[in-house]
């Protein structure tokens, strides 16, 4: 299959380019590099021992993306390009549903007239809210998102389930993504954030290579076994198969369907710390700090469905997602050198 990437050469899409060429298929980039860069390309490459056709170019650009697809007979798209940093878009809203609106609006404008059907989105567990149990099931209606980036996640659904309905032989999956981690075993490409890292994992990553003094622990009064957060921690590759899985079921099934992508199982900052340290061989140094706010106790995916309909589910343990992502931070201390 050929399918295109938008944001292709980020931290997710980079590593489902890996596992699409892997599987056989014909993966093609779209990015504008905003948040990425081309060495990420080239590390692809350099994995996959081929080349993979690049181009650079912003997905709201309608004569870019028309350009693209007329030069490409894509059977599927997966759509990740879009900007992700939750405090940045309390900071700026208005960029946010600009930016990612118009994004997805021009993508979907621009499948209806060369007629590609199949759409696989880059969503998230944050469209869930606030949710009074767990875990988070698919079936659940969503109670509202904390943040502008996640209100664009909810929103980039909605406007996904619309175009189903209006035209039936449309096949989207709306993947929701708990918290990936990890990097690829080769340690050539992983997650580069810009900045000082508002994740947890990318922030212990830079403790880990000491171009950060300390982390934070935001909170360790929450209702949970250690008192600090839980989450659904997944490793990028798996998540990445998940998209594999997505394209191929996609292609079989028509209207709109949401799949969870997390491993079922709750870990708390301090499993991830402890996890980190002992695998690696390496102090991170924390301190206990306020809850950050907004922030949820604890979440994790019920990810049965996604073994049901796409055959899936996670197979990497919190240990390899610890090594794996110090292995790229250790080999890349700078990142990719941007
Ligand atoms: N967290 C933390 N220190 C940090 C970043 C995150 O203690 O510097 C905690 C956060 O409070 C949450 C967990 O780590 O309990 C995961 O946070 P992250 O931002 O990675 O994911 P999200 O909250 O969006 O699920």
């Amino acid at each position: 299959m050929k399918i295109l990437l938008t944001g292709g050469a980020g931290f997710i899409g980079s590593h489902t380019c890996v596992e699409l060429c892997e599987a056989g298929h014909d993966p093609v980039i779209v990015d504008n590099y905003i948040n990425s860069c081309p060495e990420a390309v080239r590390r692809i490459e350099q994995i996959v021992g081929r080349s993979v056709l690049c181009y650079e170019a912003d997905v709201t650009d309608a004569a870019a993306m028309d350009r693209i697809f007329s030069e490409n007979a894509f059977d599927c798209v997966i759509h990740f390009a879009g900007l992700k940093a939750v405090g940045e878009s309390v900071s700026q809203p208005l960029r946010y549903y600009r930016n990612n609106l118009d994004s997805t609006l021009t993508l979907c404008e621009t499948m209806q007239k060369h007629g590609v059907k199949r759409f696989v989105f880059s969503s998230s567990a944050t469209v869930y809210g606030n949710q009074p149990q767990v875990p988070y099931r698919e079936d659940m209606p969503s109670v509202g998102c904390t943040n502008p980036y996640g209100w664009t996640k909810f929103m980039i659904e909605k406007i996904l389930e619309g175009q189903c309905t209006a035209d039936p032989s449309w096949s989207v999956v709306l993947l929701r993504y708990f918290n990936p981690i990890g990097a690829h075993a080769s340690g050539l490409i992983g997650e580069d954030p810009s900045g000082i890292p508002n994740n947890l994992m990318p922030f212990i990553a830079k403790v880990a290579v000491g171009e950060l003094e300390k982390l934070s622990v935001f909170g360790n009064d929450y209702p949970t076994p250690d008192g600090t957060g839980v989450r659904d921690y997944i490793h990028v590759v798996d998540l990445a198969k998940g998209h594999v899985k997505a394209c191929d079921y996609s292609a079989a099934h028509q209207g709109c369907e949401i799949i969870n992508l997390g491993t079922g199982h709750g870990y708390s900052v301090l499993d991830l710390v402890n996890t980190f340290e002992r695998v690696n061989g390496i102090k991170i140094p924390y301190v206990i700090a306020p809850r950050r706010p907004g922030d949820i106790a604890e979440n994790y995916a019920d990810p049965s469905k996604a073994k049901q309909l796409l055959g899936w589910t996670a197979e990497k343990n919190l240990e390899d997602m610890c090594r794996d992502t110090y292995r790229f931070q250790h080999n890349n201390p700078k990142g990719y050198q941007k």
